[in-house]
């Protein structure tokens, strides 16, 4: 599991940085035991943030009994006419993830939402087939960037462009107007309040382009889907979705 570190900075430097600083896990803050792979996360840490729920609906990512069949859909998601084609997450909106999940709210969870995005592009890559050109964030609206300027899914898909050699489109999706806050509003709302929320800033060539829509938490999946059919309107093939945590019930 490798620190995110910037290119300039060469291998021979970042193990005299480990040397004089040793790494301390990005989660509690314990220091971390040098290996051969810099770990980002301490082990304790690691077994409680990235235990993957041992089955998942391929089609939204919410937990499933491992003793039911592979299925494209479950009981969460039947029914629902999602444009996109599926999500994977790092695991279940619950517990250390879901404390990890709010701590990168902040700009300070830098460090700890970079080690996240890392562990989820492996995940992505290991959920084939995930075919994707760009990595797309799910935007803040413009009011709250004023007052909140670090969107942690900017973060999120900057990383896991990065990590999976995407093209990172940060500015392409653009709140069309200021919706309800998602998370205040009852799951049967949740869509009416996005219905149109978003559109493809102009410049933005997205014809037969495959894209990964990325955002930190996936509960209804209206935003997912509002992101969707604005990317698909404007030409996208296909739009996948990559999140930290799955909510279920929330
Ligand atoms: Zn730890
Ligand atoms: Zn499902």
């Amino acid at each position: 599991m490798a620190i995110w570190r910037p290119a300039w900075l060469g291998e021979a430097t970042a193990a005299a940085v480990d040397l004089l600083l040793p790494p301390h896990c990005v989660q509690c803050g314990m220091a971390i035991e040098a290996t051969a792979n810099h770990q980002s996360f301490c082990s304790s840490c690691c077994d409680e943030l990235l235990h993957f729920p041992a089955a998942t609906c391929r089609r939204c990512a919410a937990p499933v009994s491992p003793a039911l069949p592979l299925m494209d859909d479950c009981s969460h998601c039947r029914g629902e006419k999602f444009a996109f084609t599926r999500v994977v997450a790092l695991g279940a909106y619950e517990g250390s993830l879901q404390h990890a999940v709010l701590r990168i709210k902040h700009s300070s969870g830098e460090p700890l939402g970079v080690a996240l995005a890392q562990a989820l592009a492996r995940r992505l890559a290991a959920a084939a087939p995930f075919p994707a050109d760009a990595a797309v964030p799910v935007p803040s609206p413009w009011l709250r960037r004023c007052t909140h300027p670090f969107n942690p899914p900017d973060l999120l898909a900057e990383v896991l462009a990065d990590q999976l050699h995407l093209a990172y489109l940060p500015d392409a999706l653009k709140h069309r107007r200021w919706p309800r806050r998602q998370h205040t509003l009852p799951s049967s709302e949740r869509r009416t309040n996005m219905r149109g929320a978003f559109r493809v800033r102009s410049g933005f060539d997205l014809q037969g382009a495959r894209l990964l829509v990325v955002d930190d938490v996936l509960t209804t999946g209206a935003t997912a889907h509002a992101a969707a059919v604005a990317l698909k309107k404007a030409g996208a093939a296909e739009v996948c979705v990559a999140v930290l945590a799955r909510g279920v019930g929330l």
